[in-house]
């Protein structure tokens, strides 16, 4: 099974819900944090790393001696990533998504491939569940190909938890596409609802059950749980603000390790889950 763990918006938990559920379940678990930009969860799961993988990506590159200038690889590029200008042919590598596209089409063979670096993916332990996160590099603007390369790393034999990253744009599209399940961990509070209803259309379009975590859950007000409701979105947990859960997060401790009676609550919500899923 994939449970993929995201939020519409950043900060409401997500990490926390998707570490503290993955290490009460102990072995047969693999954690991949999608969150390529910003990954956090190796923070609190501590890791053993023995794997560190480069990730690129194919990029045009242009003989001139080669080019006639007729244009048709501009022509094709949906991204415009490769222009011709004066006597030149110019490919934008940051904006190239790798289709290949203008390498098929050049009728002189002047375009190649050379490898631009998007990222590393680092693979570990901690006792018996395996660990592997993406670690987008500095200035890469796009993430979804490197998150699609963290869930290649998804094994069929185990519980799969993908913690995903904030928004509702093509990183996390990518990082729930695949998944029997989605949690979503929202706060009670306009900003946590709006987020929330873009969160909820994102996986209605995909098509995959969902339920809800409430973080904060005293804090707030009660809308959150009316559009549940009205949603038909089953609220699996609710996390009431505790100070210790914030020191615990701030200090980059689980909170099972710190609070051993939530180890209870998170087996309870994944069996809550795999109930629906069947
Ligand atoms: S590989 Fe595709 S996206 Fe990249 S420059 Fe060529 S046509 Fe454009
Ligand atoms: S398709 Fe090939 S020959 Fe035509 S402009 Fe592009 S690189 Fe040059």
């Amino acid at each position: 099974m994939i449970i993929s763990i995201a939020s519409g918006k950043g900060g409401t938990g997500k990490t926390t819900v998707a570490t503290n559920m993955a290490v009460s379940l102990g072995s047969g678990v693999q954690v991949l944090d999608c969150d390529v930009e910003e990954p956090n969860s190796h923070l609190f799961i501590q890791p053993t790393i023995e794997e560190v993988k480069t990730i690129t990506t194919p990029v045009p590159e242009v003989d001139m001696d080669k080019c006639t200038l007729c244009g048709k690889c501009a022509e094709i590029c949906q991204f415009n990533a490769i222009v011709v200008i004066g006597e030149t042919v110019l490919p934008f590598h940051e904006l190239c998504h790798s289709c290949g596209g203008c390498v098929e089409v050049c009728p002189e063979k002047a375009i190649t491939e050379t490898e631009r670096e998007l990222g590393i993916i680092e693979k570990g332990h901690r006792n018996g569940l395996e660990f592997v996160h993406g670690k987008l590099r500095v200035g890469e603007a796009m993430s979804p190909p490197l998150i699609k390369k963290v869930r290649e790393y998804t094994r069929p034999d185990v519980l799969t938890i993908v913690d995903a990253p904030p928004g509702t744009s093509c990183p996390v599209i990518t990082a729930m596409t695949g998944a029997d399940f989605v949690l979503l961990v929202t706060e009670p509070t306009p900003f946590g609802l709006h987020d929330l209803k873009l969160a909820v259309g994102a996986v209605k379009i995909l098509g995959i059950p969902s339920g809800l975590v409430i973080n904060r859950s005293d804090m707030g007000d009660d809308q959150v749980r009316v559009y549940a409701e009205q949603e038909g979105l089953p609220i699996l947990m609710e996390i009431p603000f505790d100070r210790r859960i914030a020191e615990a997060y701030s200090r980059g401790d689980m909170v099972v390790d710190v609070m051993p009676e939530w180890k209870e609550k998170f087996l309870e919500l994944y069996h809550r889950i795999e109930k629906i899923v069947g």
